[in-house]
């Protein structure tokens, strides 16, 4: 039987291309396509697993909504807090409904951020530098912060060192630290999103790149994770969780 699917913020960016990929798998039925001030408590026995791609300040509410129609929520919108994820979980115990969210669909930056992680205790140096549009508005990506959190808490399992850095003077070109990492920002009209970790020992270098050309990208990860919330009840925060890594 097919799995019955609803997209929050189906107008939106990632929502158009999460219906038209829903509408694409032969395993998903897509029945409802929802917009601000919709009534989510009409997809209780409509909807098995709605997909949020909303706002920030929409996500949260939505997913309560969600639980209490009895449906599964697969949610990309940004900006969780902790406070509010940790409301989450505390409401999913002892239900069998299921939440995944996870800031960042795209296979290849999740398993770069990954690869990162496992490479970074055998380097004395690390660096990532993210590449994005002029578009955007923060900086650096949330994907370049998680991944330089990440590489410096393997570092610092591992016991190493802050990174050899002689810099006496022109500390602002160095990028941000982000725990001892240095993270840097790159702006230029006709890139997308794409990512950069460097890795460096003595006589060698390990560089880890990933590039999103669109919103396809995000696409396998939504699908996968759709099929999977199902069947694991509680909270799962971040697509890595889902992966066989
Ligand atoms: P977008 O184009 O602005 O789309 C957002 C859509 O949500 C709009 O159609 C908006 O309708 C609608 N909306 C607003 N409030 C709503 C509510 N309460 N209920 C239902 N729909 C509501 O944004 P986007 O580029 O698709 O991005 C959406 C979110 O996904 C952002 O947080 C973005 O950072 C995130 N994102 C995540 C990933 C990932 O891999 N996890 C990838 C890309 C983007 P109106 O036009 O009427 O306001």
């Amino acid at each position: 039987m097919s799995l019955r699917i609803a997209v929050l913020g189906a107008a939106g960016r990632m929502g158009r291309a999460t219906c038209e990929a829903v509408a694409g798998d032969p395993g998903m039925e897509l029945v409802a396509e929802l917009g601000r001030g919709a009534n989510i408590a009409e997809l209780a026995g409509k909807a098995d697993v709605a997909v949020d791609f909303t706002l920030p300040s929409a996500t949260h509410s939505n997913v309560e909504a969600l639980l209490d129609a009895g449906v599964h929520a697969v949610v990309g919108t940004t900006g969780w807090t902790t406070t509010a994820l940790d409301d989450v979980e505390e409401r999913l115990t002892g239900s069998n409904l299921g939440v995944v969210i996870a800031p960042n669909f795209a296979l290849s930056a999740v398993l770069a951020m990954h690869f990162a992680a496992q490479a970074a205790k055998y380097f004395e140096s690390a660096e990532v530098i993210e590449l994005h549009h002029p578009n955007k508005v923060d900086a650096p990506s949330g994907t370049a912060l998680h991944t330089a959190r990440r590489i410096a808490q393997a570092r610092e399992e591992a016991g190493l060192s802050s990174s050899p850095d002689a810099t006496e003077t022109g500390a602002e070109a160095r990028g941000m630290d982000v725990d001892g990492v240095r993270v840097h920002a790159v702006r230029l009209r006709g890139l997308v999103a794409h990512e950069e970790i460097l890795f460096g020992n003595p006589g060698e270098q390990l560089l880890i790149r990933t590039d999103t050309f669109d919103r396809s990208s995000f696409m396998p990860g939504v699908l996968l994770a759709i099929r999977e919330v199902v069947s694991r009840p509680g909270l799962t925060v971040g697509l890595e969780s889902l992966l066989d890594l």
